[in-house]
């Protein structure tokens, strides 16, 4: 697995993965150098590998093991991690920002937690600025381009 910077930017990474075990492996390699508090949203279509992604991430910060980090697509929130605090959504299921609001997001953002977020972009403009943007994406069955893009401070 190799990591190539694009010109797009300087903070830009972008890798293509040929298994699962790849893309669990970029998460927890991409944990290392997340910082606190942190937002992640996740994009990119069903099956993309979201979920197996945030699995390395929240097992690369020692929140939790790769095999308890569940898909939160009934759920719509987890959480995981004593010390550090690692929330995990999706909001495939959400239709609007009248009802994420009935989520408890707002309590989220005050911790010094890693919030990721699966299908980041309902979020709308309930969140503060983006932190990190990671764009996922299927190739074939077994290959998913990431793509990792920090956005502010
Ligand atoms: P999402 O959360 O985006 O819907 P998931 O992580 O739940 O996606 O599902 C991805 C599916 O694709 C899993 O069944 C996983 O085993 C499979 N897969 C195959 N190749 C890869 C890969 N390179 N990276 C991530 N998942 C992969
Ligand atoms: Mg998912």
């Amino acid at each position: 697995m190799s990591v190539a910077k694009t010109g797009a930017g300087e903070n830009i990474k972008e890798v293509v993965t040929h298994s699962p075990e790849e893309t669990l492996a970029f998460g927890r390699e991409l944990a290392k150098s997340l910082e606190r508090p942190s937002l992640i949203l996740l994009r990119g279509d069903l099956g993309s590998g979201k979920t197996t992604l945030t699995k390395g991430i929240v097992a690369g910060l020692g929140a939790a093991r790769e095999e308890d980090v569940t898909s939160p697509s009934f759920t719509l929130l987890h959480e995981y991690g004593a010390e550090l605090k690692v929330y995990h959504a999706d909001l495939y299921r959400i239709e609007d920002s009248r009802e994420l609001g009935t989520l408890g997001f707002d309590d989220l953002w005050t911790q010094n937690a890693i919030v990721i977020v699966e299908w980041g972009e309902k979020l709308w403009d309930n969140a503060p600025a983006p932190q990190v943007v990671i764009q996922m994406e299927y190739i074939s069955s077994e290959e998913r381009r990431i793509r990792v893009e920090r956005v502010s401070e």
